[in-house]
């Protein structure tokens, strides 16, 4: 069911989008289709944001996400342009959906199915196995209640942060407590609670300092699945920008925006290649980028104060390898989890350091897919969380890549240190250079209780008409389908505005 508000109302206006990540293209998408006239104007020579592709020598990685998740959003986001996602790429589910190797030797599968998952439960501790099912009934009553509540409806035009049919509904549990809090109720297993909580990480938080209710996170990894896109993440970034262009979008890359001036119906958009005019501009670029580097400071509507007092969701420590031979057994979603690793998430988030003990995910696509290396390699990346704004010198990657491969060696018996044939690094000081990333976050803010709905920034901007915003630091957040629904949401606010007289 296509629920996207009436966008009548921008027929005929012109828009230009500042940045095509997911929220810059499904902007345009769904501005196009109401009839407004788009112009997306991108920094880089891709199209895709922090879901570039690097090609080298053969080998194609996916820079950024990798994780397909939530296959309802995109289905409901092509569904609104009368399109499938099978109309641009198939999808591949992934058995297993990813494998853990615990740095004390041990290792387990999740799989697709649930009953294998249950008794992998019950073999950690007696009556995990019924409770696995509790977990997972609620946490699939908190997807569709959160999704309804606060995803695909803008909370940041309401007034209530938990409306009477929200917490008339209640949960079963205290929705501002902590994950970690949530999650020992459940399982007092320390292998079980990082299993139910290892999926904060997309959303770029800990579990101290993400909400329960992200616990819905659970029915989004075991009950929707984990998928694997034709050609990969890259492959969705290409079907999206192709229907864009059926929808008639017209696309400029290699196109930094320097600055935005004006007002609804008279907006100047400066280029290096010249003005664009425009009657709205909607920046998918990082929010505080375009507030401190874009607008005349009357048109800012927050202090540096208040983004330098922002908790950032992590950057990341990324090791890109083309490398001889296989990778067996590393599964194409492979984590390798130090049994204990608060002292990880200290690092990235109270006493920021490169971390000691990492907690850390290796992504073969080359498992799945033939096409993303030669014959006969292997094509993988090594992406460690660490703190925005960390130091990031030469020198200090250098000497953690060392420590990274040697620590893949020993705990997934993976030596991969003398069959390295394509390597590169990226990380802090790149997501700032390459993506205008503040403090070179790889995330946006993250999902803490004080920034997630309406206190996360807004799409629509109090300071200056005309001016929007989507993408991951706005409404909803983080990740590729909520950066899709951020189009919707932005697109909506717009046509609103549109009609007010
Ligand atoms: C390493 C990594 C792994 C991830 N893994 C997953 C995953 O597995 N699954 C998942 O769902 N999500 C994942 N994510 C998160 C997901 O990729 C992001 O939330 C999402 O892609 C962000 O989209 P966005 O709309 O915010 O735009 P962005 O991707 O941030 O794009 C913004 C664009 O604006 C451009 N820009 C900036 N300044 C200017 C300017 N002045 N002028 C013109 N253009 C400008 C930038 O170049 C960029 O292209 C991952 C992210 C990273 C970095």
């Amino acid at each position: 069911m296509d629920s996207v508000s009436d966008l009548s109302a921008l027929a005929g206006s012109s828009v230009v989008v500042v940045g095509g990540g997911f929220g810059g293209l499904s902007t345009a998408c769904y501005l196009a289709d109401a009839g407004a006239d788009v112009t997306l104007l991108e920094k880089n020579e891709q199209l895709g944001g922090r879901a570039s592709r690097l090609e080298r020598d053969g080998f194609r990685f996916d820079m950024g996400p990798s994780w397909y998740l939530m296959p309802d959003v995109f289905e409901r986001f092509f569904g609104h342009f009368d399109r499938t996602p099978g109309d641009y790429y198939s999808l591949t589910r992934l058995d297993p959906h990813y494998r853990i190797f615990f740095k004390d030797g041990d290792r387990v599968d999740m799989v697709p199915d649930l009953e294998t998952n249950r008794e992998t439960f019950e073999a950690y501790e007696p009556g995990a196995g019924e409770k696995f099912d509790d977990y997972l009934r609620k946490s699939e009553r908190n997807y569709e209640i959160g999704m309804e509540h606060f995803v695909y409806e803008d909370r940041s035009r309401l007034r209530d942060f938990l409306d009477l049919d929200v917490a008339k509904n209640a949960w079963g549990l205290s929705l501002i407590g902590s994950m970690q809090d949530h999650v020992e109720r459940y399982f007092s297993h320390p292998k079980l609670q990082q299993i139910m909580q290892y999926t904060l990480v997309f959303l770029g938080g800990s579990p101290n300092n993400t909400p329960a209710l992200y616990n819905l996170m659970s029915h989004v990894d075991f009950n929707l699945g984990v998928y694997y896109p034709e050609n990969g993440l890259g492959g969705v970034v290409d079907g999206i920008v192709a229907m864009a262009e059926e929808l008639g979008v017209t696309f400029h890359t290699g196109t930094p925006v320097r600055e935005i001036r004006g007002r609804t119906g008279g907006f100047v958009v400066r280029t290096d290649e010249g003005e664009f005019l425009a009657d709205y501009v909607v920046s998918n670029a990082d929010y505080a980028h375009t507030e401190r580097e874009l607008l005349p400071p009357e048109k800012r509507q927050y202090s540096d104060q208040y983004w330098e007092s922002r908790t950032y969701a992590p950057s990341a420590f990324l090791l890109y390898l083309g490398v001889e031979g296989d990778v067996d057994p590393l599964a194409h979603h492979t984590l390798v989890l130090p049994t204990e690793w608060d002292d990880h998430f200290e690092q990235i988030f109270d006493d920021p350091a490169w971390p000691d003990d990492p907690a850390y995910y290796l992504c073969v696509p080359s498992e799945t897919d033939d096409a993303v290396a030669p014959a006969g390699h292997s094509n993988l990346f090594v992406l460690v969380p660490v703190a925005a704004g960390l130091e990031d010198t030469p020198a200090l990657r250098e000497a953690y890549r060392d420590l990274v491969l040697d620590d893949v060696a020993e705990h997934t018996g993976v030596d991969l240190r003398d069959r390295i044939v394509v390597e590169e690094s990226f990380c802090v000081e790149d997501f700032a250079a390459r993506y205008n990333a503040t403090k070179g976050t790889a995330l946006g803010l993250a999902h803490t209780l004080r920034q997630t709905a309406l206190f996360r920034p807004p799409n629509a901007s109090r300071e200056m008409d005309g001016l929007f915003f989507t993408g991951s630091f706005t409404q909803p957040g983080i990740g590729v389908p909520m950066c899709l629904i951020s189009g919707q949401l932005t697109a909506e606010r717009m046509a609103e505005t549109a009609e007010e007289p």
